[in-house]
């Protein structure tokens, strides 16, 4: 499972700007999270109905036994959901039971621990992979990423996210929630640690099964404890900690201020070594950190060849098209230069499989394994782009991104194995 991560590489030829890979507009406003599709699912009756929609089909299916929706496949997801049903961590929801922003230890460090900011990156580094991480990386925390509210499912409404330099909020020296229920951010909290969490490529080969669901919430599972472990481990240093996984902030754009990927077609994040077959959590602190910088290994460019996700997505949810700074709904947040998915369209197809589909993840060309020729592909990616489309008829003709027997799941080694 372990690789290198580029932003452990040191400076390299590749490095660019925020603002190069993001063209951000003046009337961008941070993201409310209320409009995140899986937020409404608690609110907007639509989405409130496609879930229960997909929860009835996933009935269905594993009441007819479908192929990947067998025993073994329910009980794969059912083991998945395992350590997460046990600490409570709630992937969207912040400051709740298992990924709480208070410590979860009364005892309070002898000392607090005073280190450059060179060796605390280190030292996070492998403490992150010593707990599981694939890959780890660190950024500036940039705010327009933090969500400007987030969803509290105990009162079923949205408060704001507040940092302690804005008025109201300076009293604030530990993250918590206020009276009013706003969550506040110490304004010293200025680092991010973005952790990358690969998933095993033979369950994502199988989307859109109860396999490729285990799979993604097994990472999950992994998020959890690493994500609680890591921020513990700072609170131990001294410092404060805010883990996250969906919830807080966007993952995807910390990540890609931390040198750990680009944005691809599929609104996923498209890691070097793992393509879009990755999930990401963060945890923000104010212990000061070496930071990493964006990189352009040419994930841009090949998209714009490529468009394989956009044909093989079955909800034609992703577009064909250039990059716009629009929304397609109030599902994603305007101007900012991306390719927008249809979330809503998404949702639905989910209703109609059970599952949280994956098929733009397992259709990616950047979606392979760890082999020599691989490698090959990702250099002319890089420092050829005029290669791109062969490349992609190239990935069709070989039949990779296709759909693989879910039967032969069970017959697989596992990568330990191998
Ligand atoms: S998860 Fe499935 S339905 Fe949703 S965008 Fe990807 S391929 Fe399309
Ligand atoms: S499938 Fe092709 S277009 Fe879609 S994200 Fe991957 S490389 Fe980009």
């Amino acid at each position: 499972m372990e690789a290198v991560s580029p932003a452990d590489e040191g400076p390299s030829k590749d490095q660019v700007t925020t603002a190069e890979l993001y063209q951000i507009q003046p009337y961008y406003r941070r993201f409310n999270q209320k409009y995140n599709v899986t937020r409404q699912r608690l609110w907007n009756p639509d989405l409130i109905q496609l879930a229960k929609d997909r929860d009835e089909t996933l009935e269905r299916l594993l009441q007819e036994e479908r192929p990947g929706y067998g025993a073994l496949d329910w009980a794969f997801y059912r083991g998945s959901e395992g350590n997460r049903a046990n600490t409570g961590f709630v992937v969207n929801v912040p400051n709740a039971r298992g990924n709480s922003w208070q410590p979860l230890s009364n005892a309070s460090p002898k000392h607090r621990w005073h280190g450059d900011p060179a060796t605390a990156s280190r030292i996070l580094r492998k403490i992150a992979r010593l707990f599981s991480a694939s890959q780890v990386g660190f950024a500036s925390l940039d705010r327009r990423w933090v969500y400007s509210h987030y969803w509290d499912e105990e009162t079923n409404q949205d408060y704001p996210v507040k940092f302690s330099d804005e008025p109201g909020y300076e009293q604030f020296d530990r993250p918590c929630r206020a009276e009013d229920r706003s969550l506040v951010i110490p304004k010293e909290m200025r680092y991010v640690v973005v952790i990358v969490y690969e998933m095993d490529e033979e369950g994502i080969a199988r989307a859109p099964t109860a396999i490729q669901m285990a799979t993604v919430s097994a990472t999950y599972s992994r998020i959890c404890f690493t994500t609680v472990m890591v921020a513990e481990f700072i609170r131990g240093l001294g410092y404060n900690a805010v883990p996250s996984a969906n919830c807080t902030a966007l993952s995807i754009p910390l990540a890609v201020e931390a040198g750990l990927g680009q944005l691809g077609r599929n609104a996923k994040l498209i890691n070097p070594t793992y393509g879009p077959r990755c999930r990401i959590s963060k945890v923000i602190t104010d212990l000061p950190l070496e930071t990493g910088r964006p990189r352009d290994f040419g994930v841009t460019e090949f998209c714009n060849a490529c468009k394989k996700c956009a044909r093989m997505c079955p909800a034609q949810a992703i577009p064909y098209g250039e990059r716009s700074f629009e929304s397609a709904n109030e599902c994603n947040n305007g101007g900012v230069l991306q390719w927008m998915t249809d979330h809503k369209k998404c949702a639905a197809y989910m209703a109609k499989v059970g599952t949280n589909c994956g098929i733009c993840i397992r259709a990616c060309p950047f979606n392979k394994g760890h082999h020599k020729i691989h490698d090959v592909t990702r250099f002319f990616i890089k420092h050829a782009p005029w290669v791109d489309p062969l490349i992609v008829r190239l990935d069709d003709a070989m039949g990779f991104g296709r759909y693989k027997p879910p039967a032969d799941f069970w017959d697989e080694k596992t990568p330990h194995q191998k």
